[in-house]
């Protein structure tokens, strides 16, 4: 999978981007990741990629034609077009679904905007997707790119080297992931719940499974009313209110 990241900040994503299990998914050669830098793209004779937004305001609107260029160099390398990105806090929130949808890609363009956003006509030739990383802004569309290349990567087969877990992880069933222990037993008093000592696989996962409704109830009771429950489950939370 490669992924094409538009920006005017490319060490900032590089930097990000090249350690732990993202690094080594690259070095084995299961990711590519570009940063483009669109400054490299400007035909103002001053390196300038943005200017002062029609009709006032605040800020610098970065300039239609930098990004375009950027855009187009990257499309006419690829030989087609794929998928290309605005990262904006008014696009579409991005969640575990979309990471693994864009995960089938064989490539994404990710674009990054900063100052106070993007010369709208740009936008509207380039761009197949609005994505946010939440309801918040940010000062640039570097540190949400980063988020998404993250939750995608997960998602390319090869790069965990645990496929399982992938597939228990937080909203792969729509529900939060149970609680997680590791040594010593006891630590600062408190014991490690004596079922996951059990040895006991099916109780351990019955135990886990209920766990992770009962957190979910807990922390994100919106997401019990699209997790797929069974009447057992339901009966459950009944039993726990
Ligand atoms: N003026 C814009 C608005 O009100 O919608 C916000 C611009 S923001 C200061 C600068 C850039 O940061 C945006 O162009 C976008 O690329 C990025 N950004 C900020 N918050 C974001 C979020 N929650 N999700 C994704 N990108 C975001």
């Amino acid at each position: 999978m490669k992924f094409y990241i538009l920006t005017l900040f490319p060490d900032m994503v590089m930097q990000g981007l090249s350690t732990s299990i993202i690094g080594r998914a690259v070095d084995k050669g299961l990711l590519s990741i570009e940063a483009v830098n669109i400054r490299d793209y400007t035909n103002d004779k001053h390196g300038k990629v943005d200017d002062y937004p029609y009709g006032g305001g605040a800020g610098m609107v970065m300039q239609a034609q930098p990004i375009y260029d950027a855009w187009k160099a990257v499309i006419d390398k690829i030989g087609h077009k794929v998928p290309t990105v605005y990262l904006t806090p008014q696009g579409r929130t991005f969640c575990q679904e979309d990471a693994k949808s864009f995960a089938k890609e064989e490539a994404v363009i990710l674009l990054c905007g900063h100052y106070e956003g993007v010369d709208e006509r740009v936008l509207e030739e380039i761009v197949t997707d609005y994505v946010s990383i939440g309801d918040f802004v940010l000062t640039g569309g570097e540190l949400p790119a980063m988020v998404m290349v993250d939750a995608i990567s997960r998602m390319v087969p090869g790069v965990l080297s645990n496929k399982v877990s992938g597939e228990t992880e937080s909203f792969e069933n729509g529900l939060l992931e149970y609680p997680q222990y590791s040594r010593p037993e006891e630590w600062n008093g408190k014991k490690v719940p004596p079922v996951i000592l059990s040895g006991d696989h099916a109780k351990v996962d019955a135990w886990r499974h209920q766990q992770s409704l009962l957190r979910t109830k807990e922390r994100r009771p919106d997401l019990l009313e699209k997790a797929a429950l069974s009447e057992k489950d339901i009966q459950f939370l009944r039993e726990h209110e």
